[in-house]
């Protein structure tokens, strides 16, 4: 057993529950992913018990012991409020009418009997990223976008997690772009699921993919092999990024507009809030080197910086799926040293 403080980052996704340990002396304890089936789509008793078996299992596989947690941050898709109150409209990953107004993080702590407090998984990793890059110096800003099935964020200012008066500051995805360097005379607006039309997620997500960018740039490309894919559940959508990666004409298109729209967003933050830095993550970032320093070239060279802002870095976001977990523990252990 031992006698340091520990913190837990447990962070719920739609498909599986990803729990790490954090030391008082601000080392992880588990190195490897650890994750297990969040079964969300069963509601929020089922999926609870998941979390605290998640827990368990990582507490004993550490050896440490359950009376060495002190805290635990969670973290969970959004829409959720501040307070981690599920939202009952608009979301994709709590579809169950159970989770409708859930409060999960009160249900957690009761669960568990630790002190939890919340965050939504863009926020969480945002708060990760920044801290590997910066710590916990004051001085610096940054902002953090996840390109996954949908486009999460989160923004650092000045050392702080940006949460907003209700907990929705640093929804990227639905900031609205200009479209002069992103659409093509014929493309209809690409919509997105929130009610926009042309915000930052309808470009840069797998959703935006299948939803607007795919059935708009594969009918330019007729003989195009996924032509002969079976579009059930979005299955050509989902290999757009394997053609990607091996330089295919059309796939590389449909990126590039993604590091466009990236860029877009990037400055609209830039203009906004003076940043150091930014990172990118999600499932655009778990591809092959060459394929995503191509993509953060094309991001960097279409994101405008006046001369004082030319140190500004695009970097990967670092540790791939265990950044909202990770933020998530960082956040217990912070909350727990504030008192
Ligand atoms: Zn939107």
């Amino acid at each position: 057993m031992s006698s340091l403080n520990f913190f837990a980052g447990v962070d719920l996704g739609g498909t599986k529950v990803n729990v790490t340990l954090l030391g008082e002396d601000g080392t992880f304890r588990i190195t490897e992913m650890l994750e297990s089936p969040s079964l969300v789509e069963q509601g929020p008793a089922v999926t609870l018990k998941q979390m605290e078996l998640a827990l368990r299992q990582a507490v004993d596989a550490s050896g440490i012991g359950m009376s060495s947690i002190k805290a635990i941050g969670l973290d969970t898709p959004g829409p959720a409020s501040a307070e981690g109150v599920i939202s009952a409209q608009g979301s994709t990953n709590f579809g169950n009418p159970g989770w409708a107004r859930f409060p999960i993080r009160d249900a957690f702590q009761q669960a568990t009997g630790l002190p939890t407090v919340y965050a939504n998984d863009g926020n969480a990793a945002a708060l990760h990223c920044h801290r590997v890059k910066f710590g916990r110096d004051a001085k610096f800003s940054s902002l953090t976008a996840a390109v996954g099935t949908g486009l999460g964020g989160g923004i650092v200012v000045n050392g702080q997690l940006v949460a907003g008066a209700t907990g929705f500051a640093a929804e990227a995805g639905h900031v609205v772009l200009p479209t002069r360097s992103l659409l093509e005379p014929d493309q209809p607006m690409p919509k997105c699921n929130c009610g926009r039309e042309g915000d930052a997620e309808a470009w840069a997500s797998l959703t935006g993919i299948r939803n607007n960018l795919l059935p708009y740039y594969l009918q330019k490309y007729p003989d195009h092999p996924l032509w002969h894919v079976d579009d059930v559940d979005g299955a050509r959508a989902k290999r757009v990024r394997s053609y990607g990666e091996k330089g295919d004409a059309m796939a590389r298109l449909i990126f590039k507009k993604q590091a466009i729209a990236l860029a877009l967003l990037f400055d609209i933050a830039m203009q906004l809030l003076d940043l150091d830095a930014f990172f990118v993550g999600g499932g655009i970032m778990q591809t092959k080197p060459e394929f995503r320093e191509w993509f953060l070239s094309v991001l960097r060279e279409h994101l405008p910086l006046r001369d004082e802002q030319k140190g500004v870095s695009v970097d990967i976001a670092p540790d791939g799926d265990m950044a909202g977990a990770r933020g998530a523990a960082r956040l217990a252990l912070e909350s727990w040293h504030a008192g």
